[in-house]
């Protein structure tokens, strides 16, 4: 049984990938996870085609949902062409989408060789990026990018001209071994590109 979307707290949630540049210490893909505290079996054995989300889309009612989520068990943005041909088949069979939100590790223009900014415009209203820790070194020990620093610097890019497109950008971070200065920064950097900061609270597995 493959997962590709599933309801989580009145939004919908879209799993199209299981794939990451990163390896987070706290991600549920590593430790044997083939569920998360949202849904069982999000492991995808193959990845949907497009057309298979775009089927299973098309059987759940837009209109009872809060917000379409693409988020999954791995990066979404590496389907992004994918996710963005979605939202366009949708809107053009005339469903009415909730606002769409992309959880994301804000990799995505390294990953598909391009700014993909632009691209967000008119498609997604709320981007959610993984901020992680207040500084470099931090955070490249928490999320373990494959291109090191670089995803630092290439997550705070993407931040900045996201904004420049999407209504609502917000960085998150977890309240794990932090103080109230460590979160301050992290609410300045944010700020500084154009977003919000949200604080979530630690969920011990
Ligand atoms: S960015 Fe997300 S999917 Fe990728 S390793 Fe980190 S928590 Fe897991």
């Amino acid at each position: 049984m493959m997962t590709i979307s599933y309801e989580y707290e009145g939004s919908l949630y879209v799993n199209l990938t299981n794939k990451c540049d990163c390896a987070c210490v706290f991600c549920l893909r590593h430790n044997g996870h083939k569920g998360s505290i949202y849904a069982d079996d999000l492991w995808l054995e193959h990845e949907p085609t497009r057309q298979e989300a775009l089927d299973d889309l098309l059987a759940r009612d837009m209109s009872q949902y809060r917000e379409l989520v693409f988020c999954g068990f791995g990066e979404p943005m590496f389907r992004w062409d994918d996710d963005a041909w979605l939202i366009d088949e949708l809107k053009e069979r005339g469903v009415k989408l909730p606002p769409v939100r992309i959880n994301t590790n804000g990799h995505a223009n390294r990953i598909l060789g391009r700014d993909v900014t632009p691209e967000l415009k008119g498609r997604v209203d709320i981007v959610s990026i993984s901020l992680n820790g207040a500084d470099e070194a931090e955070y490249t020990a928490v999320t373990q990018p494959s291109t090191g620093a670089l995803g630092w610097t290439d997550m705070l890019d993407f931040t900045k001209k996201a904004a420049q497109y999407v209504p609502s950008v917000v960085m998150t971070i977890v309240n794990k071994d932090k103080t109230e200065a460590d979160i301050e920064n992290c609410r300045i950097l944010a700020e500084s590109l154009g977003a919000k900061l949200r604080v979530r609270e630690y969920i011990p597995d």
